[in-house]
């Protein structure tokens, strides 16, 4: 067994504190890394709150890791001692499936193996996430980052750029299209990067006016204060598709109507509560709502290679573990710009 450590919860709600566990010897596929950052993604607030119901405790979170490679298993061709390796929200799946063989393991039938609060496939050692020091992962679950980008700004791009980018991808999203980032927070600011990069005309809809020059700066073309009637009613009707990361209740009514005739809001954002859709909204013009789960594996890797490509990656803000429980307080405040990325560095403090 390695011996592993980093930060958390024991209960709902609790406070992240240093904790002790152990991951598996590397099999003949695995890579073990030693991480080095790791995004806060919005889900790992919503765990350690248990809004959804099914967190298992202790849970270490985090799912958006950069690392590097300190051993290899023999059967490991894909990566090199030394070499940077990043992990994202999945780091198994059944690989037999129609939904596995398609590479959209994300949708395993068999259920894919989370990072974190999840349990191993053939044993029943608990999955324990970023947020620590080291991991034990099979290679192809494990994806190459460009050294030409910032490894703390890249870490994000392992679940809100896949997050995004799937469904930018998905409904087609390009030239001569008009494309709404609804929530400019960590999936949203990199949404609004994607798009712009895809040559769809971005619009940003944000609640917070603190934002609206950082939105431009990040590459929309429009902003929108989505909570003043009048700038929403400008923007009706013309959209192409519109991509909702809002973490909490909101009006999706609302952002239906910003939709032209057949077109779909994917909803990503994962709030604990269901919303209230009103038909009538839908009917007139046959628009749809859908919603799309992070990325497989091959398209996780295409992302990171797009992102490098365009130059893209997180705002960040880099801070150590200790400051973690801080962090948390202020992303459920909504104060943060862009995205909190640990630096595991000071793990080893
Ligand atoms: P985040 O950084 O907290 O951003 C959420 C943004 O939503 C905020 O920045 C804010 O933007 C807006 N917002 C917050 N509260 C609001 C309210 N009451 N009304 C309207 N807007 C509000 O969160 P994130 O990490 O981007 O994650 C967003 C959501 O996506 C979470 O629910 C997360 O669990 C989910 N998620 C889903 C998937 C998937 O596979 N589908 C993957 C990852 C994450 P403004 O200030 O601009 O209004
Ligand atoms: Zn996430
Ligand atoms: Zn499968």
């Amino acid at each position: 067994m390695l011996e592993a450590h980093g930060y958390a919860a024991g209960e709902a709600r609790a406070r992240l504190a240093p904790f002790k566990f152990q991951r598996r010897d590397a099999l003949a596929h695995d890579v073990v890394l030693e991480l080095l950052y790791c995004g806060i993604c919005h889900s790992d607030l919503h765990y350690v709150n248990n809004d959804w119901g099914f967190t298992r405790f202790p849970v270490v979170p985090g799912h958006e890791i950069v690392g590097r490679v300190v051993a290899t298993g023999k059967e490991v061709g894909k990566f090199k001692l030394g070499e940077l390796a990043a992990i994202g929200c999945l780091v198994d799946s059944c690989r037999q499936c129609a939904p596995c063989q398609a590479g959209e393991e994300q949708f395993c039938v068999e259920r894919p193996t989370a990072t974190y609060n999840a349990v191993e496939r053939g044993s029943s050692r608990p999955t324990f996430g970023g947020y620590s020091n080291n991991y034990v992962v099979d290679q192809r679950f494990a994806l190459k980052v460009s050294p030409t980008l910032d490894p703390a700004a890249a870490a994000p791009l392992l679940c809100a750029g896949i997050t995004t980018y799937s469904p930018l991808r998905h409904w087609k999203v390009g030239p001569g299209q008009k494309v709404g980032v609804v929530g400019l927070g960590g999936l949203g600011h990199v949404a609004i990067k994607i798009a712009r990069a895809m040559g769809a005309h971005t619009v940003a809809f944000t609640t917070s006016p603190s934002k609206f020059e950082d939105a431009q700066r990040l590459g929309a073309h429009e902003v929108v204060l989505s909570t003043n009637a009048n700038q929403m009613r400008r923007q009706a009707g013309s959209f192409d598709f519109m991509l909702d990361t809002v973490s909490a209740p909101h009006d999706v009514n609302a952002l239906v109507t910003m939709l032209k005739r057949d077109c779909t809001l994917a909803m990503i954002g994962m709030p604990a509560e269901p919303f209230a859709v009103s038909a009538m909204g839908l009917a007139a013009g046959r628009r749809r709502i859908a919603s799309s789960m992070i990325g497989g594996l091959r398209e996780t890797q295409e992302m990171l290679d797009f992102c490098a490509a365009n130059d893209i990656a997180a705002d960040i803000e880099l801070i150590a573990i200790r400051q973690i429980n801080e962090a948390f307080l202020r992303l459920q405040r909504n104060d943060v710009k862009y995205r909190f990325v640990i630096d595991l560095a000071s793990l080893r403090e």
